[in-house]
């Protein structure tokens, strides 16, 4: 399949982030967990953020889905303003558009592979037999369509985190967040994923913002945005994919 490369996104900018910032207070301690991080991020692409931990990745992850609230600063997402966004009105707006992928696969123990899939399209008034057609679908397509009856607990990490990608993508979100995705797989298994997870969304033309401390992971991306204590401090154009 031909690659997409970076020059052929869209130069539109889906994600828009000014002047962010984020404080913590616990006790009488401050924690800048965020300093100030003005990035934009263009349509379709695979944009990774790098850093060791502690350095304020799933911060900034949380503060772009809109889950917690900056100190400073502003976040647009297709021209929405998030921090300003009520609770009601972000819980829509990330149905409509953002898929999540953790880094512990966080499927429900008591269904199924396809049930886990099918549970997101539930909340959006889509007949069963669709949900169900739509999430075999997606399964097959990351190598499970023998294992849509299989439970969690019955699965190895690299099929559990295939299923939490499907359950990703099923409903097509121009937007997939993944917070540390392949952090509990072996490296093999870490390869596979990212292959899947970069083709996927390539072909549905999603933007995928994707943090790690993995410099192995970095490579599948178009853009790596290096970040130190809450900083940007380098960002390099992948030149095997940016065309
Ligand atoms: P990373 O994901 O890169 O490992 P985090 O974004 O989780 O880093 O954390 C950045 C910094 O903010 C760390 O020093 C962490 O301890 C602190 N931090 C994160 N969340 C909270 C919180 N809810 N309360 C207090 N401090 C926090
Ligand atoms: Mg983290």
């Amino acid at each position: 399949m031909q690659r997409r490369t970076w020059g052929d996104c869209l130069p539109k900018n889906i994600i828009e982030i000014k002047g962010l910032r984020k404080v913590y207070h616990v006790g009488s301690e401050r924690v800048v967990a965020l300093n100030h991080i003005t990035l934009d991020i263009a349509e379709g692409e695979f944009c990774c953020l790098l850093g060791t931990s502690g350095s304020g990745k799933s911060t900034l992850l949380n503060l772009l889905a809109g889950l917690e609230k900056p100190s400073l600063g502003s976040v647009r997402i297709k021209g929405q303003q998030i921090e300003k966004m009520n609770e009601k009105q972000l819980v829509k707006f990330r149905q409509q558009n953002i898929g999540f992928i953790f880094q512990s696969y966080n499927l429900l123990p008591t269904l199924t592979a396809l049930e886990n899939v099918a549970l997101p399209l539930a909340f959006r008034s889509i007949p069963k037999r669709q949900r169900e057609a739509m999430a075999k679908d997606i399964l097959e397509r990351v190598g499970l369509g023998q294992h849509l009856a299989h439970r969690p607990t019955q699965m190895s990490g690299g099929q559990q985190q295939r299923v939490g990608i499907a359950r990703a993508l099923v409903s097509k979100p121009p937007i997939v967040f993944a917070d540390e995705p392949t952090g509990n797989l072996d490296s093999k298994t870490t390869r596979e994923v990212m292959e899947i997870m970069t083709e996927l969304t390539e072909q549905n033309r999603q933007t995928l913002v994707l943090v790690t401390h993995d410099m192995s992971i970095a490579s599948f991306a178009h853009r790596i945005i290096h970040i130190s204590d809450g900083n940007i401090v380098k960002i390099v154009l992948n030149r095997k994919r940016s065309g």
